[in-house]
């Protein structure tokens, strides 16, 4: 199963290149390629061509994982943000709704934590269920507040920076650890086709302190319609597998698309495919979206294949036709990440941020 794989260094600096345009870099071909022109890079579960943009660079290091083995990785490092603007294209977005009139479809997403509604929601009704838990985050007109630093509460959307890179270091050798490592708070669980990161829950509003992902007490952290949105430092990074969040929104519970008319439509991510492949966990096995594809046939992993407690199982994928442990995006949960790894992984919450 494991993949040998050549590539040329002039694709490489090529994707340098070229890193703000994530769906160019796979046509460029090299030619003339001699064998001190290339980077082997052998085994494991990372093939660059199954990400949507090349990373600015690629290393097979040494590295030591949490339960002590010493053992090599890759060393990828991505630009961090690839999947668009807020403004032009309008591909990230929207965040923080201006009032509680602000149509649901022109707001963010945000997950409540307190006494009133909580969950998953529009921001719009987050606002008001924390208004009602005493959070004073809409004001007399009906405005709801964002920006924070003040002594209210506030909807929070930070800028991001796309002139930063993030660095990961993956397992070549994926080992499975003795018991599931449950992700916490924010904490990393890999990256994304897009080189973005892939995160736990997003900060609670109830009990975060000042700080953690930005956010103080009674503050509430905005998503966009796929999911993600910047940390206080400017990096662009996932609350959610965004290849698969529409079965979340057009899911019973939540049933935001035929409510609100809310769905990720940012074309740089392939939402329409929820069996995509959607990236690599830090352990470094291979996350999918919420769906088998199998002999074409789709099926939901809980009703058709046995899955285990980190929603993962075996089996072949189009990418891996002699079989791979691979975890599933959640079909209705929010956030639908991966709650657990079963994976040894190394140990640094937010991997090497340059
Ligand atoms: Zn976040
Ligand atoms: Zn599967």
């Amino acid at each position: 199963m494991f993949k040998s794989k050549s590539i040329p260094t002039l694709m490489l600096f090529s994707g340098l290149m070229s890193c703000g345009s994530s769906d160019t870099t796979n046509t460029v071909v090299a030619d003339d390629t001699s064998e001190s022109d290339t980077v082997e890079v052998s085994e494991g579960y990372y093939d660059a061509d199954m990400f949507t943009v090349l990373p600015l660079s690629e290393d097979t290091v040494s590295c030591t994982l949490e339960n002590g083995t010493s053992t090599t990785c890759y060393e990828l490092t991505f630009a961090a943000n690839t999947v668009g603007d807020t403004e032009g294209e309008g591909t990230i977005g929207p965040y923080c709704p201006d009032s509680i009139t602000t149509p649901r479809n022109e707001a963010g997403l945000g997950v409540y934590d307190g006494a009133t509604n909580p969950g998953f929601q529009s921001l719009v009704d987050a606002a008001q269920g924390m208004d009602a838990d005493g959070y004073d985050i809409i004001d007399e007109d009906g405005n709801i507040r964002s920006g924070g630093g003040g002594a209210y509460s506030y909807c929070l959307s930070m800028p991001f920076d796309s002139s930063l890179t993030i660095t990961y270091l993956i397992p070549t050798s994926p080992e499975f650890r003795s018991e599931a490592y449950y992700i916490e708070t924010v904490g990393s669980i890999g990256v994304g086709i897009n080189g973005i990161p892939i995160k736990g829950d997003p900060p609670s509003v109830t009990t975060a302190e000042a700080g953690i992902g930005g956010t103080g007490s009674g503050n509430i952290p905005a998503l966009d319609h796929c999911g993600g949105h910047a940390d206080p430092a400017g990096y662009y990074h996932w609350h959610f597998i965004p290849q698969s969040i529409n079965t979340v929104f057009e899911s019973q519970e939540y049933d935001f698309t035929d409510l609100y008319g809310i769905s990720c439509t940012n074309f740089h991510i392939e939402y329409e495919d929820p069996t995509a492949f959607a990236g690599l966990a830090k352990d470094g096995f291979p996350i999918y979206g919420a769906y088998d594809d199998l002999d074409s046939i789709s099926t939901v992993p809980s009703e058709s294949a046995e899955v285990d407690e980190c929603n993962g199982h075996t089996h072949a994928t189009p990418e891996f036709p002699d079989g791979v442990y691979h975890y599933h995006a959640l079909e209705t949960g929010a956030p639908n990440v991966p709650v657990c790894l079963m994976g040894s992984f190394v140990d640094r919450n937010d991997f090497t941020v340059q």
